[in-house]
């Protein structure tokens, strides 16, 4: 009896039929999926991305050397170097973020006193050699400088649940 209904089912291309009916189901609702990397899910403002070191209206930066996050952060991915200025102020002279041992928990963020270490909504980046994801300060307040207006907004944003 198995035989014969396994038979009439091959024969009648039954299972092709159900899986055709399957897809016409689906042909009309709507899409669910993207056609990454024209389309691209919305991203939270709280998403941590690439970093980046942040700068004030006029030009200073923000970072003040406190090294916070550099003793907060658990993959001991930061590094940093500070001295005094001519001013008083105190100043990195060295900023370093090796992206390769960072594990994005955010903590260098949440630590900063002026919102200066920042992880921005960029997650499209690579590097060819491990060099290439070691970001210097240079490379990291060009990034705060280029995404200042997005970074801003994301701030601004999740300030309230803050
Ligand atoms: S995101 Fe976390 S692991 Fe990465 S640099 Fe900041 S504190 Fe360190
Ligand atoms: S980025 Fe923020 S937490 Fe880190 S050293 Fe600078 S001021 Fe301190």
């Amino acid at each position: 009896m198995a035989s014969l209904k396994h038979f009439i089912k091959s024969f009648f291309l039954i299972e092709l039929l159900q899986g055709m009916a399957l897809t016409g189901r689906y042909f009309f609702k709507r899409k669910v999926t993207l056609q990454y990397p024209e389309e691209k899910t919305p991203i939270s403002p709280r998403f941590r991305g690439l970093h980046a070191l942040r700068r004030y209206e006029n030009g200073e930066e923000r970072c003040i050397a406190c090294k916070l996050c550099e003793a907060v952060c658990p993959a001991m991915a930061i590094s940093i170097e500070s001295a005094q200025r001519e001013d008083g102020t105190r100043r990195t002279t060295r900023y370093d973020i090796d992206l390769t041992k960072c594990i994005f928990c955010g903590f260098c963020e949440e630590s900063c006193p002026v919102d200066s270490i920042v992880e921005t909504h960029i997650f499209e980046y690579h590097g060819e050699k491990r060099g290439d994801l070691y970001f210097t300060k240079e490379m990291l307040l060009a990034v705060g400088d280029k995404y200042e207006a997005e970074i801003a907004a994301n701030k601004a944003a999740d300030a309230k649940y803050r």
